[in-house]
């Protein structure tokens, strides 16, 4: 049945349908890959051979796929065969196959490039060397050798790579052999891999160079003109890895599972790293600082090294068996990372920080509708793209964070420990996952897995109480779906009753239905306020009911306990979104309070919704009556507060604020060296920022200062950092030459664009910017084509967001009435939109 169902197939649909998946899976075994590419530097192609073996029974004709590239020869068996293109897709016979081992050799050329292809080339503008890497997720490595491209055909790979002799390879296998390979070439041969997936195979190369790190260290490789910057930071980076290879063996019962580790730093790398088995790439401006770091960037830069390195369990070593469990993979590997970081690093406040990184993201999408559930459905792996973002990468691991809680954190690990035992290197689904859950737990999952994996959305949790003088009479929480449906959500959480001494009660509450009683609360002492998700274990919009926020804002900077007051923090902050609490309530607010606050992280993201409400929310007159409090407050800490982190944070801060003739004059001051942030060695990227903010404010000195950061910095980023700043320059002209190179220069980097696309949008500039919001819009589909994974909203975010006014979400709306978009296309739009009406409505209600 099988072997009639391909053969049916006149000409095969292009890319990875999932039925072609579970076909060939079915028929084909015990895969071998012994390839070779020939690297030349400067060169448009690559060619290739390959020796392509594998089991096949029962016989039927077989797909391989290939396309964008060229294959010179094919033989079949030791037979030769015409290899024609069909839609992307190779035809194997049936009569040139047999039941069992098969063989199948090709010569090919793939294409090398910039951008737009999966083989990339990187030339480095500081020293004209160039670097060539791989990035086949989900399904490009068949743009580079015919093969079979999908996640649940693990295979065995054998590589050789012929490149200038000058260079060092890398791939997931330790080295073999070298030998010479012509004048000034060499062969290098790597070790036969443990099966993995086509897409975690990968090869680098170029003149990398390599950190050896301690004994016990994962090798990491960086590009010549980095070496002196990666000698400084990249030990912290071998030493994390190191240290979470210890910890993720001792809490997975399973050592490393492949032979050796190495991490790889690309320019310019699409993602922020990719997990390729036993050689992560890392994307080197993540690890590298471009601008002076602070202690949360050197924190969320450990998070990125373990969410990769959590992937060779979670991932690599057990994969997905189709992208429709992305999040799978995704949500452990963010989950395990924080895990992982809070016991190396106890005293750094990592859940805290779990909670400011991970769940304002995956609310602000999972309250729109255009959200999606965690498990996506993927008919065909050319859409898997439309699968990443906030979804997988924040509301997974939030959603895991909940189900450790509910399940208790040592039938978590131990359920983990034997899914990973049952799959090793080969597939596994989510069902997979949760009856080894459900063995160790003795609960059922059914409900759970039905409304957090397979529904979208999330729900408001809202607390009321009342007292009898001193002593609680009744507490309830209730639940409703803020897209408005009827469904509730299994949940557990823990309760906060703050008592006026500032004792505390914590009371665990589950709740399936749409409220429940607290039996417990009653008798208590009466609360001065109540939080319903203290220490944030659950998942969903937990605002203040009134008596309590009532309470919080007069109090807040009486809580000392820190994670308790970023969660009041960002609790307020969603009122605000909400239109339920004045913008100048919240800036108030911060204007009270943050002279006193001492946390960094805390500190930036109240800094950084006090700029949403100041730039975003409130008019122009209420702006300015807040703007020099702010920039003064900035200027004064970033001089002289003692801890040098809030000393880098409140610098940033007063980039971003400053708006008056003395703010920017402070602005120039820092540039022109009559002031310095103490004991900070500011960064290239940094004083772009400033540089930036004069541009986009129209200060009369912004030309000279840019031409002065030119002249300063002729390399390195520099041009990548003018093109940015250069964006913001408050004309149409401008704006006209940097659209058309966003859609019509081929040779323009993607990042640069990225890069530019904030100061395009500055918050000044909606009017400069609204004429490219509908050709913005009409671009999607081709940026949705041609542009990696998560260009798409950047894009989208940077264009939507630019605007604050009812006539740009009218033009929103026309759009989406009349244009014909996909699925995917719409739910992203409406993420997007959601900012910009929510915009519209506090506009509206507050000014
Ligand atoms: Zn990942």
């Amino acid at each position: 049945m099988l072997g009639t169902a391909i053969a049916a197939v006149e000409s095969p649909p292009a890319g990875i349908p999932r039925e072609l998946a579970r076909q060939r899976a079915a028929l084909i075994s015990n895969v071998r890959y012994h390839l070779a590419f020939t690297l030349v530097p400067h060169s448009d192609t690559t060619v290739g051979s390959e020796e392509l073996s594998f089991t096949l029974r029962p016989v039927a004709p077989v797909l391989l796929d290939f396309r964008d590239g060229t294959v010179t020869s094919l033989e079949v068996n030791g037979a030769p065969l015409m290899a024609t293109d069909q839609n992307g897709h190779i035809e194997l016979p049936a009569d040139r196959l047999r039941g069992g081992e098969n063989t199948v050799r090709a010569q090919f050329v793939a294409h090398v490039a910039p951008a737009g292809k999966p083989i990339t080339r990187y030339e480095d503008q500081d020293d004209g060397t160039e670097y060539i890497y791989t990035l086949f997720v989900p399904m490009d490595a068949s743009m580079a050798f015919p093969c079979f491209d999908q996640p649940d055909l693990k295979a065995r790979f054998r590589l050789e790579l012929i490149a200038p002799a000058s260079w060092t390879v890398i791939s997931n296998a330790a080295l073999e052999s070298e030998s010479a390979a012509g004048p000034e070439q060499r062969r290098t041969a790597f070790r036969e891999t443990l099966p993995i997936s086509t897409y975690l195979f990968a090869f680098a190369a170029g003149p990398f160079r390599r950190l050896d790190g301690s004994a016990g260290q994962p090798g990491l490789y960086v590009r010549s003109s980095r070496l002196e910057q990666a000698q400084r930071e990249g030990p912290e980076v071998q030493q994390i890895a190191a240290e979470g290879t210890r910890y993720l063996s001792g809490y997975f019962a399973r050592p490393f599972p492949f032979p050796k580790y190495d991490m790889v730093l690309i320019p310019e790398l699409a993602y922020g790293g990719m997990e390729h088995a036993g050689a992560t790439f890392l994307r080197e401006q993540s690890v590298l600082f471009r601008t002076a770091p602070t202690r949360t960037d050197r924190l969320n830069r450990d998070i990125l090294v373990l969410h990769e390195l959590t992937h060779q369990w979670f991932g690599d070593l057990v994969t997905m068996r189709w992208f429709d469990d992305l999040w799978l993979k995704e949500g452990f590997a963010q989950y395990m990372a924080y895990q992982t970081l809070a016991s190396l690093k106890p005293d750094e406040n990592v859940w805290t920080r779990f909670y400011g990184s991970i769940k304002p993201a995956a609310y602000a999408i999972d309250s729109t509708q255009g959200t999606t559930p965690i498990y996506q459905h993927i008919p065909n792996l050319k859409d898997a793209k439309s699968a990443y973002g906030a979804i997988v990468y924040s509301k997974a691991p939030a959603v895991l964070k909940q189900l450790a809680f509910v399940l208790g954190q040592e039938h978590f690990r131990d359920g983990l420990r034997l899914y990973l035992k049952g799959h090793a290197y080969t597939n596994a689904e989510w069902s997979d996952l949760t009856h080894p859950l459900e063995e160790v737990s003795g609960r059922s999952l059914a409900r759970w897995a039905k409304m957090w994996i397979r529904h979208r959305g999330m729900p408001q949790v809202d607390v009321s109480w009342s007292c009898d003088g001193t002593r609680l009479r009744g507490l309830s929480l209730s639940q409703h779906d803020v897209l408005g449906t009827a469904e509730t959500w299994p949940l557990a959480t823990q309760v906060l009753l703050e008592e006026s001494g500032g004792e505390r009660v914590r009371l665990r509450v589950e709740l399936g239905t749409t409220s429940a009683m607290v039996p417990a609360a009653v008798g208590k002492p009466c609360p001065s306020f109540v939080f319903a998700n203290d220490e944030d274990f659950a998942y969903g919009r937990f605002l203040l009911d009134p008596a309590s926020r009532a309470t919080v804002i007069g109090q807040l900077g009486d809580i000392h306990d820190l994670f308790l007051s970023t969660l009041l923090w960002g609790s307020l902050w969603e009122s605000v979104r909400q239109a339920d609490l004045d913008p100048r309530a919240y800036v108030a607010l911060a204007r009270r309070l943050l002279p006193a606050e001492t946390d960094q992280s805390l500190t930036e993201s109240i800094l950084s919704h006090t700029a949403t409400a100041l730039h975003r929310y409130v008019s122009a007159g209420t702006r300015a009556e807040f703007v020099s409090s702010f920039e003064s407050m900035a200027a004064d800490r970033m001089l002289h507060d003692k801890d040098q982190d809030l000393r880098i944070t409140w610098f940033r801060a007063l980039g971003a604020l400053a708006e008056t003739p003395q703010g920017l004059a402070t602005l120039k001051d820092v540039l022109a060296g009559r002031l310095s942030v103490p004991g900070v060695q500011l960064r290239p990227l940094d004083r772009w920022h400033l540089v930036t903010t004069l541009i986009a404010l129209r200060d009369p000195h912004a030309q000279e200062a840019f031409e002065a950061e030119r002249a300063r910095d002729p390399g390195g980023d520099s041009p990548e950092n003018a093109y940015a700043a250069a964006a913001a320059r408050p004309d149409p002209a401008t704006k006209q030459k940097y659209f058309d190179d966003y859609l019509h220069n081929l040779s323009r980097s993607e990042d640069w664009i990225a890069h530019s696309l904030g100061a395009f949008n500055y918050w000044n500039q909606s009017t400069l910017a609204a004429p490219y919001l509908k050709p913005a819009l009409d671009a999607l589909p081709e940026i949705k084509r041609d542009r990696k994974i998560f260009f798409l909203v950047a894009w989208l975010s940077a264009f939507i967001e630019g605007e604050q006014s009812a006539e740009a979400q009218a033009e929103v709306q026309e759009y989406m009435r009349t244009a014909k978009l996909d699925q995917d296309l719409r739910l992203k739009i409406l993420q997007v939109t959601d900012e910009l009406d929510r915009t519209v409505k506090i506009r509206a209600k507050y000014r």
